[in-house]
């Protein structure tokens, strides 16, 4: 069975709550589509307006973080079962912007992982390589390692569900698209490490995205590939464009 394509959005730590709203309104028309998942990842503060504002259309609302503790003396976080009671399905975890600047590791990566199943909450794992080390060539190495520890303890039938985003960190925010081979070839070898810990069904299953400045006019191509299955997009995600990518056919 053909798997059919999501495409998210992150807004990163862009717009304020009245904002927020705003580009829901100016965005609802352009994305809707029949045949594709479309996510707003969103700041934590606008989720209950974006959730409200989003009501009836095809949009459906995630955050762009969480913590794997259930509540308590953890000043600042937000746990999952807050997000699933203001209306989140979905939930970025290991950004490289959260590994970058916030120090999150494999393991706390896991743990949200974790955690988010526990709720219902569907995650969208971020991997992917420094320009650094793609020159190195340790590009596989390291994202199969991010699979595999951000996996650990998750069930085949969890993994089925899950949804990994591929962003070389070179490509993100930069404006530089990774070549339509450069992400096809490592989309389809996280494909295989999933075949690896799992098996083929699970592999087949399981969404890969592509991330790293795609555009309207980079996505035809990124997404028309055997292992790409959507977009995980910031900077165009609070843009127009963002209709083009969704509706990319
Ligand atoms: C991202 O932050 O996940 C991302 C892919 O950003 P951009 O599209 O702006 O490169």
């Amino acid at each position: 069975m053909a798997r059919r394509k999501i495409v998210a959005g992150n807004w990163k730590m862009n717009k304020t709550p009245s904002e927020a709203v705003a580009l829901v309104e100016e965005l609802k028309p352009l994305v809707a589509c029949e045949d594709v998942d479309v996510v707003f990842c969103v700041p934590a503060i606008d989720i209950v307006p974006v959730v409200e504002a989003a009501k009836g259309t095809n949009i459906a609302v995630g955050a762009e973080n969480m913590y794997f503790e259930e509540s308590g003396a953890y000043t600042g976080e937000i746990a999952p079962a807050m997000l699933v009671d203001a209306g989140v399905k979905y939930v970025i975890l290991g950004h490289s912007e959260r590994r970058g600047y916030f120090g999150e590791t494999n393991e706390d990566v896991n743990k949200k992982m974790v955690k988010a199943f526990e709720h219902g909450l569907t995650p969208i794992m971020c991997c992917g390589e420094s320009l650094e080390e793609r020159e190195q060539g340790v590009t596989m190495d390291l994202v199969r390692q991010q699979v595999k520890v951000g996996f650990l303890g998750l069930t085949a039938d969890q993994a089925k569900t899950a949804v990994i985003a591929y962003e070389p960190i070179w490509a993100i925010g930069t404006g530089k698209v990774a070549t339509t081979e450069q992400a096809e070839e490592v989309c389809a070898g996280i494909r295989a490490c999933i075949a690896e810990i799992y098996d083929e069904a699970t592999a087949e299953a399981i969404r890969i995205q592509y991330g790293g400045s795609v555009s309207g006019s980079s996505a035809p191509e990124l997404f028309a590939q055997a292992d790409i299955d959507g977009g995980l997009v910031g900077g165009a995600s609070l843009k127009a464009d963002f209709g083009k990518i969704v509706n990319y056919k």
